[in-house]
Order: structure tokens, then sequence, then C-alpha cells
């Protein structure tokens, strides 16, 4: 007899199951928007957004605060559009001028941007961009997989045509099924399925899931990836969004505290920074990864950042569970040690009181 076990046994999931989970989604993002389940990592989904919409004639507007935001646009390339790249400073956030600008110097029908980067901890303007987008009547498709949870994603309010999210950042959950919301006059402009079914064609899951009544997902899902969204799903809904949203800003603004209080100038200002990452500098001769090796034994959470700007600083993650006292106020010492051990003079005392004070007044 085989032993039973709910990893490769997991139970089926109900066909009836992935309406309701899209549409718990729905509510979360604010949107009556259509919101599809792509069983991939939200890499897949943000592909198969961009091979979907991009086409030659379009003029996309791409901002780079990323990696993400890179590939985003050659994805956009690869499907025939011409990409105007917006790049940011290294480990810095766009300004809603200069995407004001590029909005009035070319003839974009797209906006594409990441909300809150989860690289480099910076935070972008969504509110004052989409309202740019808007009033130009521009199309925008918005990465808020790592923002999601952490800052407000009002779809609707916010008139975003495409949002993208995934469970594996801030919501706490697994990487295995991501999930897009769909304006309708996205939906009209999306290129159209192809002789084949493909995982990168939005067209094709509308074709073969919302249009057929949204029963069963076509293909064969693997259900233990729907019952870890359905269970991230019941975990937020318990906590309640507008009380996760304050959790993590609570961590967010105890992280900043607590390093100005050791004495570190932070890497950006506070209106520029997430709530799911922050950016702590590296000491001048000193790279990302000597800061990471000089710290205590068992202190992983802390990392070296990603992208240009990588080397120079480090990531202290409040994210998702993470964004907890316990986890703040440990962080904190083990990079005020760190940067104690790289021949700082740090005040570690008043990091962790001017932390700890921040919660108890929460
Ligand atoms: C993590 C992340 C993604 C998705 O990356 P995965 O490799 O699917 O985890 C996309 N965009 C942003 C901004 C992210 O932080």
């Amino acid at each position: 007899m085989i032993p039973w076990s709910p990893l490769p046994d997991a139970p089926d999931f109900p066909a009836s199951g992935f309406a309701q989970l899209a549409d718990r989604i729905a509510d979360l993002l604010g949107t009556r928007n259509d919101v599809v389940l792509v069983q991939a990592e939200a890499v897949v989904a943000l592909e198969a957004a961009a091979s979907s919409l991009g086409r030659p004639g379009l003029v996309a507007l791409n901002v780079v605060t990323s990696l993400y935001g890179a590939w985003f646009g050659g994805w956009l390339r690869h499907a025939g559009a011409t990409v105007i790249d917006l790049t940011a400073e290294p480990g810095r956030p766009i300004t809603a001028q200069v995407v004001a600008e590029a909005l009035e110097t070319h003839d974009i029908g797209l906006l594409a941007m990441v909300h809150a980067e989860s690289a480099t901890g910076i935070l972008n303007p969504l509110p004052e961009i989409m309202a740019l987008a808007q009033k130009a009547g521009v199309m925008t498709v918005v990465d808020a997989v790592a923002s999601f949870g952490g800052h407000p994603v009002p779809v609707d309010a916010l008139g975003i045509d495409v949002a993208v999210i995934g469970p594996q950042k801030t919501m706490g959950g697994q990487a295995g099924c991501s999930a897009i919301s769909i304006s309708p006059r996205a939906w009209d402009v999306m290129n159209p399925a192809g002789e084949a079914p493909s995982i990168l064609s939005l067209a094709d899951l509308k074709a073969g899931w919302i249009d057929a009544g949204r029963g069963a997902l076509p293909g064969t899902p693997s259900p233990i990836e729907f019952h870890a969204l359905a269970a991230t799903l019941d975990r937020i809904e318990a906590e309640g969004l507008t009380a996760m949203l304050t959790r993590h800003g609570v961590a967010a603004q105890a992280m900043r505290a607590g390093v100005a209080a050791l004495g570190v100038m932070p890497w950006v200002a506070p209106e520029h920074a997430s709530n799911l990452v922050t950016a702590g500098p590296v000491p001048e001769g000193y790279s990302a990864d000597d800061l990471t090796r000089a710290l205590p034994q068992g202190a992983t959470m802390i990392a070296p950042g990603v992208g240009p700007a990588g080397e120079r600083l480090v990531r202290l993650n409040h994210t998702g569970p993470r964004a907890c006292p316990a986890v703040v106020l440990s962080e904190l010492a083990a990079y005020a040690g760190a940067l104690a051990r790289l021949g700082e003079t740090v005040d570690c005392g008043a990091g962790l009181a001017a932390a700890a004070s921040v919660f108890e007044g929460a």
C-alpha cells in the first residue's frame, strides 16, 4: 500500500471553484473587470499580458525601475510593438513628471509600469501616473505582483486596464498560480487566439474559460496550486485587506524609523519607499555581499539588492508574514550588527527603541 501524502495526493479542486477564486480576487482588487487565473508564476502572467497586447503599430511607454519592467518592454517588442523605455535612476522611482512629458511628446497607446519593487524597495507614484494615463486616454498595464497586499491597488478607482498579481510576495502564498484583471477595452484590443492554444494568449483563456461559462479551466490544472491560492485568500480575508495594508504600513514605518535612528541615511525618502522592503545603504568601500557576509549567522532574511543599484543596498524584507514586530526588530539588529562589523558607528539601541515605539503607537 502506498501511503497517502497531501502533496502528490491532493484532493481535486472542484470545477465550480475557479470562478469563486477569480471573484474573490476581483473583490480584493476593487474591480468589476474580468479576472483570469494563470497557472504559472507571475512572470508568465506578465509575459502573457505583453504578448496579448503587443502588436505592430502600437507605441508603448514602458516604465523601467527593475528587471521586471525591462523584461516587459522586451516582451512587448517581441510582439511587434514599438517600445519607449522610461528608465528611472538606479534604485529610484520614476517621477510622474517624466511620465507626463513622455505622454505629451509621443503618441502613446499603452503605458506599462511596476507599482512597488521588491528588488529595491521603491514605490512608483501609481495614482498620479494612472491619472495622467486616463487623461491621455492611454491603456494601462500594472505589475502589482509585489505591491498587492502592501499598498492599495484599487483597480477600477484608478482605471487600471490590466493588473497582474501573484500570491508569492505580499499575499504570503505560493508562486504557482497568478491572476490578471482585464478591462473590457483591453479585451477589445487583445490579439486573437491562435491556431494552437498558448499559455501566453489571454484570448485563449477568455475563449476557453470565460466564454465557456467559467467552469473547469482548460488543460489539466494542478489542484494543489488552487487549494494553496484558496487558503491564501482565506487568510487575507480573515485578516481583512485593510488590516493587512495597515500591518505593512506600520512595519515599514517602524523599519524606516529604526534605520534612521541607527544613524543611517535612508536610501530613499519615505514617500518613495514601499511598504514591502526597506533598502538599507551599504557603507562606502563595501559591497552588498560584504555586508550580508558580515551579518550574524542565521540572519538570512537580509539580501543584496537586485539590478543596477543592487551593489549599493541590502533589502530588509517586511513583506507578507514578515510584516511583524519580531521580524522587523531582528532584521534591524542584524543590519546594525553587520554595519558595526564593517566599522560604521551605529546606535543599535536607539534604532530598536525607535522601531519598537512605532509598533507600540500603532
Ligand atoms: C516577484 C515579482 C514578479 C514575479 O516574479 P516571479 O519570478 O514570478 O516570482 C513580478 N514583478 C515584480 C515587481 C515582482 O516583485
